[in-house]
């Protein structure tokens, strides 16, 4: 073989090599939010699959941990707003009234039935025309447990859709005794999530421990700061010494409508100069606000606002809007 046929397979290897996944970082995604979460209770294995199913791009996992040190994907370090806690262990709530994931062994965890979110004190469920309230059969699950179910439909349908992993409440963990980075972040390498190439995205509203995330901890994950309040606005510059992206709420990149023409912040263009991808919460085709349809909320943000992702609760409408 001559060198220049060597030089060519080595070309073609190159480019056949190229991990497909980083793709989905070049073109607006996705993101499951809590999984199909406007058609099935959030954070159940079957509101995970619905989003597979769907062709969402990222699939989203909230951490907090159980008392035995366990990753259980669930929104709050609270229990009562969608589980039936208060009725199978009632002698264990705190002070304030609140069932804490943390106060619970996994096995204990796994006796609860989840169900569509509800307001613990009312006991009026927050989307009415969501799926009913206390109706099937749902379980609380390890983050462990849903890497292998997105993981095995991959494999199964010859798909590749990411993780969204978020560390919750980094510091009420460690009041707690409690380190859940460190064990979320040997979970992703175990399951071979660790480079940027790796389909997965990990979140935090905490700036410190971000930071912490990719200094001291040295992870070369994709890392995504989350934005809550208006302060945070003021801190792109330091986000990006060490995040890839941001995950405003929609409402900051939002300005106001002018003749019927919305106007946009300059978050969206800050954060590009700066080299940071854009994935604002929540789109929710049932709670539209100032959108007239769902449709409007889709165009604005994502084509005309510019932003490079979205977290839905209606992945399949989304990723039917981005087909089109
Ligand atoms: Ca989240």
């Amino acid at each position: 073989m001559n060198s220049i046929s060597v030089f060519l397979i080595y070309l073609l290897l190159f480019f056949f090599h190229q991990p497909k996944t980083t793709v989905n970082m070049n073109t607006k995604i996705v993101i499951a939010h809590r999984g199909a979460s406007g058609y099935l209770p959030e954070h159940t294995m079957e509101a995970k699959s619905m989003a597979h199913a769907m062709n969402a791009d990222y699939i989203e996992q909230d951490l907090v941990l159980s008392k035995d040190d366990i990753p259980i994907v669930i929104h709050d370090i609270y229990l009562d707003d969608v589980t039936d806690v208060a009725t199978k262990f009632p002698e264990r709530k705190r002070k304030d009234n609140r069932f804490y994931v943390i106060d619970f062994t996994f096995d204990e965890l796994k006796t609860l039935q989840v169900t569509e979110r509800f307001n613990p004190k009312t006991g009026k469920q927050v989307y009415k025309n969501r799926f009913p309230k206390a109706k099937g059969n749902f379980k609380l699950h390890s983050f462990q447990e849903e890497i292998e179910l997105i993981q095995g439909l991959n494999k199964s349908t010859g798909k590749n859709i990411g993780i969204y992993p978020e560390i919750k409440e980094p510091s009420f963990h460690k009041n707690e005794g409690k380190n859940l980075t460190e064990i979320v972040l040997k979970i992703l390498t175990d399951f071979g999530y660790k480079t940027k190439n790796d389909n997965c995205i990990l979140q935090c509203f905490d700036a410190k421990e971000l930071e912490r995330i990719r200094k001291k901890l040295q992870s070369e994950l994709f890392l995504v700061q989350l934005i809550e309040s208006e302060e945070a606005l003021q801190q792109l510059k330091y986000f990006a010494t060490y995040a890839d992206g941001i995950g405003p709420w929609y409402k900051q990149v939002l300005d106001t409508k002018i003749d019927d023409t919305w106007q946009f912040t300059s978050l969206v263009a800050d954060a590009h100069k700066l080299g940071l991808k854009v994935h604002p919460f929540t789109f929710r085709a049932d709670s539209l606000d100032e959108f007239s349809t769902f449709e409007e909320m889709l165009k604005t943000l994502l084509i005309d606002g510019n932003v490079d992702g979205c977290f839905t609760d209606f992945p399949d409408l989304a990723v039917d809007f981005l087909d089109k």
